[in-house]
């Protein structure tokens, strides 16, 4: 155990519990500038510290990429008024950090901007998940091209332990040769250099062909960077996932981990969540560093292979079973698409099946729906929305003080999750069902997947802190994507600054692109 905790550093747990001990500002204290100009003076807001305390009223003082000041500036002197370059009236609206993705997609070399994100509060992202990251040996270079051709958000980057298997040469082979997996070590240990951690989607085609003891190896790696293993979980499963959250942990012995999207997949009820949550308790209770993330939706969205058997998921794996599987291959994907609420609870989002479910499909075809999967679609064929998950199991995970909150989207994303996820929280859980005060549930948006992800100058708002600040007046939130909709726009977070420049401000984008690819410490 003692190695467990050494890879546990005070700061990570001190982020991540409610920590009332960390004050932002005595709003007694008038400011005093020293500095030739102010870039931006936000007033009269009520001010969230993003460590889940009770708001103050204060006015928030920027000068170039840094919080120089909370509290009264009381700015009465003309001449310093004229140093003043933007000034925000916030009254009656709150002002907190700017919310981070833990768990994000989509390509900033093809849309830069990414305003979906921007639009809903988020200042930063998270990619390369599911263990899948840019197939390139310097990941670096491909970063540096990032930066060159400027970003909306800040990025955090992750190398996906997929990636490292295709990289290695290892692809889809259960046991890496010992030269294989050596490869894998080495490229993981470069690039933890200048990214967040490693990501693994033990539910897709590489990674689901590693066994543990080829995950423990590398999280070894993981852990002695002080960075953290992000997992899309090997199956998600209400009856598979003691065993997916205990393969988890195994890792965790060695780095801390973190369960990307925690949900159950036809799992029910309040009391089925209390069960999961004890799970990890008892974990971090023995030392192990586990947190994890949701989204505010209960239907899943990802590629048509993730209903297909292991045995069929490749283009050439699938042409097999057809032809020498069929039956064995229907009758799963019957029994599979059934145990998920049936096809009237896949939403297909890709090319010609958009908008259509599976059960009108059949319909159309005239034919099964598993024959459906196997000669209209197939596992590469489609991606969808899948209605799997529960309201109640999932909004009681989302309580829990160690589970914060991730898009899992992109900007061209066929679920409202992409353009929707962090706006819901405040009109649907923190303003709607009271489920969660403001401030919990900014903590959860902000210092808490900054503590996750290692970052100690972002997530919070407090002097010395990056500007990475909203404005908005939750009563005005609104996530505007629907499921038949998915890419409109959220509404509400009036100023979105980014790095002490505002990206986006009432309801139109600047052309700042101020997000950085951001360095872990
Ligand atoms: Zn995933």
């Amino acid at each position: 155990m003692h190695l467990i905790r050494r890879n546990l550093s005070a700061a990570f747990w001190r982020l991540l519990v409610l920590s009332p001990a960390l004050s932002s500002c005595d709003p007694a204290e008038p400011f005093l500038p020293d500095y030739e100009s102010i870039d931006i003076l936000i007033e009269n807001g009520t001010v969230f510290d993003g460590l889940g305390n009770e708001p103050v009223s204060a006015d928030v003082v920027i000068v170039d990429d840094t919080i120089v000041f909370i509290g009264d500036a009381a700015f009465t002197d003309q001449e310093l008024e004229e140093r003043i370059a933007t000034r925000i009236d916030a009254g009656g609206k709150s002002v907190t950090p700017g919310f981070i993705d833990l768990h994000s997609h989509g390509d900033p070399l093809e849309t830069p901007e990414f305003e979906n994100f921007l639009a809903m509060g988020v200042t930063t992202i998270s990619l390369g998940q599911d263990g899948s990251s840019p197939e390139t040996v310097e990941l670096r270079d491909w970063l540096d091209a990032v930066a060159q051709r400027g970003i909306g958000p800040n990025l955090a980057m992750f190398v996906g332990h997929g990636t490292l298997r295709t990289l290695s040469g290892t692809g889809l082979t259960p046991d890496p040769a010992p030269e294989e997996l050596g490869r894998m070590l080495a490229l993981l240990d470069e690039t933890l250099d200048y990214t967040f951690g490693m990501s693994t989607g033990l539910e897709y085609n590489p990674g689901l062909n590693a066994k543990s003891a080829e995950l423990r190896a590398l999280a070894e790696v993981v852990g002695d960077h002080g960075r953290v293993v992000m997992s899309h979980m090997r199956n998600e499963d209400d009856d598979q996932l003691e065993t997916s959250i205990a393969e988890l942990l195994e890792q965790g012995e060695h780095a801390r981990v973190h369960i990307s999207h925690l949900k159950s997949v036809f799992g029910k009820g309040a009391v089925r969540a209390n069960e999961i949550l004890a799970i990890l308790d008892d974990a971090r209770n023995s030392g192990i560093g586990i947190t994890a993330d949701v989204y505010p939706y209960i239907a899943s969205y990802t590629g048509i292979g993730i209903v297909f058997p292991v045995w069929a998921k490749t283009a050439e794996q699938f042409a097999t079973a057809r032809r020498e599987r069929r039956e064995e291959l229907e009758a799963y994907l019957r029994q599979r698409v059934e145990k998920r609420n049936g096809p009237e609870a896949t939403l297909l989002g890709t090319g010609p099946f958009t908008g259509k479910t599976l059960a009108e499909l059949a319909f159309e075809h005239e034919m099964p729906f598993e024959d459906v999967l196997i000669d209209v679609i197939g596992p590469q064929g489609a991606s969808g929305a899948y209605f799997v998950m529960n309201d109640e199991l999932q909004t009681r995970l989302l309580q829990s003080p160690y589970v914060g909150v991730c898009s899992d989207g992109s900007p061209t994303g066929f679920h409202p999750r992409g353009h929707g996820t962090f706006a819901r929280i405040i009109e649907e859980y923190v303003v709607g069902q009271h489920v969660l005060s403001l401030q919990e549930a900014v903590r959860k948006m902000t210092s808490f997947p900054a503590g996750v992800l290692g970052i100690d100058d972002r997530g919070t708002l407090l002097e010395g802190t990056k500007a990475d600040v909203i404005v908005f007046d939750a009563a005005n939130v609104r996530a505007l994507a629907t499921y038949p909709e998915p890419l409109q726009l959220a509404e509400g977070f009036e100023v979105v600054i980014v790095n002490g420049e505002i990206a986006r401000q009432d309801g139109r984008l600047t052309d700042a692109l101020a997000g950085r690819v951001l360095a872990p410490n």
